[in-house]
């Protein structure tokens, strides 16, 4: 792991940074270029925009790791309340949650009862869930926890890291439950006991992993859904998705806002089904940190806002 993506990791999880860089107007200048505003309402406009040039879309409140159970049920209310505007403006926008968003570290049965409420709400619009993966303190048991309330709903998904040397037995582990699953790199900092650290092992183990996801998405007739900016991976898995006779449509890759508008764009316009994973809150600091450690060449734009 390059020294400069350590060192943003870090930030992200340090207390006071957290605290005191946030106030500063050019780092929420920076910040902006990844996500539209702190209101959902700034991110539901931003949806509708998209809509209007054919992309789908994914909605997530920023934070993590909440301190008692009021804060886990007002992020619950929230997000009921968010899929009832969803439906009320039309978006085909799903829902993306933090267990530990939900009170995870507090009680397990208490994050699995409020998911469980997000996911009610949205079947009452017919909207789906996705529960992001978070550090590997919490792998074993938010995969755990997605066994349980999927043997409940069949609204809910749930995001996989291909830096973990475990993904793939994951996802066969997994596979009898006919599950959603998000593909994706993998954005903390994790040691090389469980993890990949070189980007061209990341990135092998991510093909392996997309083979076994398109051949169950064949037999099973379950959607495969990659997370990623990788262009070349995303050129390799669709042309894998053609080797074993899925269709363009049988497939989704997902981005987030703001990264890589032309690759998004591309996807779209040669008929590729394209969802934009917008973010939005007043918690960004520890996400953005870890969007900046992503490419550290972002840097240089935070500082441009602090010059310029
Ligand atoms: C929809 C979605 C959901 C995600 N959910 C999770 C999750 O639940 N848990 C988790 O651990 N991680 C999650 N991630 C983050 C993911 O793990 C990676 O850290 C992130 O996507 C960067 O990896 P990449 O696949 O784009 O490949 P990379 O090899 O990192 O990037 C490929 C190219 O994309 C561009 N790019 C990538 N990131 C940035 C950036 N921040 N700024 C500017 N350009 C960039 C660059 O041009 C880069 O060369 C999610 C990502 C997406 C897209």
């Amino acid at each position: 792991m390059g020294v400069m993506r350590s060192a943003l990791l870090w930030v992200s999880r340090n207390d006071w940074m957290r605290e005191t860089l946030p106030r500063y107007r050019f780092m929420r200048r920076a910040v902006n270029r990844f996500m539209p505003g702190e209101q959902a309402e700034d991110a539901l406009d931003a949806a509708g925009l998209l809509k209007a040039n054919g992309f789908s879309t994914v909605f997530t409140r920023l934070g993590e790791n909440v301190r008692n159970e009021a804060e886990a049920d007002e992020v619950t209310k929230h997000y009921c309340a968010l899929a009832d505007d969803i439906a009320a403006r039309r978006l085909d926008g799903h829902i993306s949650v933090k267990l530990t968003q939900l009170g995870h570290d507090l009680d397990q049965n208490l994050s699995f009862r409020n998911l469980r409420l997000i996911i009610a709400q949205a079947e009452k619009h017919k909207n789906f869930v996705w529960i992001d993966m978070e550090g590997s303190a919490y792998t074993e048991s938010t995969i755990k926890l997605f066994e349980r309330i999927r043997s409940e709903c069949s609204n809910v998904g749930l995001c996989l890291q291909s830096y973990l040397h475990r993904c793939l037995e994951d996802i066969r582990r997994l596979s009898p439950l006919n599950p959603a699953i998000r593909l994706v790199k993998g954005a903390y900092a994790e040691p090389a006991s469980i993890a990949y650290q070189k980007k061209s092992d990341v990135d092998e183990n991510f093909v392996r992993c997309s083979l076994e996801m398109l051949n169950w998405g064949k037999q099973h007739g379950i959607v495969p859904v990659f997370g990623t900016h990788d262009t070349r991976l995303i050129d390799k898995i669709r042309q894998e998705a053609g080797k074993v006779g899925l269709s363009k449509g049988a497939l989704e890759f997902h981005l987030l806002y703001g990264i890589k508008r032309d690759e998004q764009s591309r996807l779209v316009r040669e008929g590729c089904r394209v969802r934009v994973l917008i973010s939005y809150g007043s918690y960004w600091f520890p996400w953005y940190m870890r969007r900046l450690a992503e490419r550290p060449a972002n840097v240089a734009f935070v500082l441009k806002n602090l010059f310029g």
